[in-house]
């Protein structure tokens, strides 16, 4: 029995998409159990498209860049330069993930392009909460 790519409900037909996979678009075949789920799933492919490269080098170049001045930060300035440093970080890769809430193709076959977009948010939420907490806690 198929399930939905979008919602994982029970399929109700098939269409084939162009989409982009590591820099190669190719023909995938998605599965829907809806009109509506057939274009929530039109317009997440269109997003991945025109989305996914940008995503991975900002991604890249963020938690490089973090990762290189959390340690600076860490052996030459103050705590409270690393903690604004370390906040400011976590809250720039949260709103990365917001904006661009990308799963690897296992995910959104598990979990389905719906449910895997809706866990990724609220992870990115939690990331963002933490880095609040910790510029907060340098004042408490
Ligand atoms: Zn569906």
């Amino acid at each position: 029995m198929d399930r939905c790519a979008y919602c994982r409900d029970v399929s109700i037909d098939e269409k084939a998409l162009p989409f982009q996979v590591n820099k190669k678009e190719a023909l995938t075949t998605f599965e829907y159990c809806s009109t509506e789920c057939r274009e929530a799933i039109e317009g997440f492919v269109e997003f991945s498209n025109s989305n996914l490269d940008r995503f991975v080098k900002i991604g890249f170049t963020l938690l490089f860049g973090l990762i290189i001045a959390v340690i600076i930060a860490k052996i030459y300035f103050s705590a409270v330069v690393y903690g604004w440093i370390l906040g400011l970080g976590l809250i720039a890769l949260g709103v990365l993930f917001f904006r661009y809430p990308f799963a690897t193709w296992g995910v959104y076959q598990r979990l389905g392009i719906k449910n895997a977009t809706r866990m990724l948010r609220i992870i990115a939420v939690l990331i963002i909460v933490i880095g609040c907490s910790h510029i907060y806690l340098l004042y408490v």
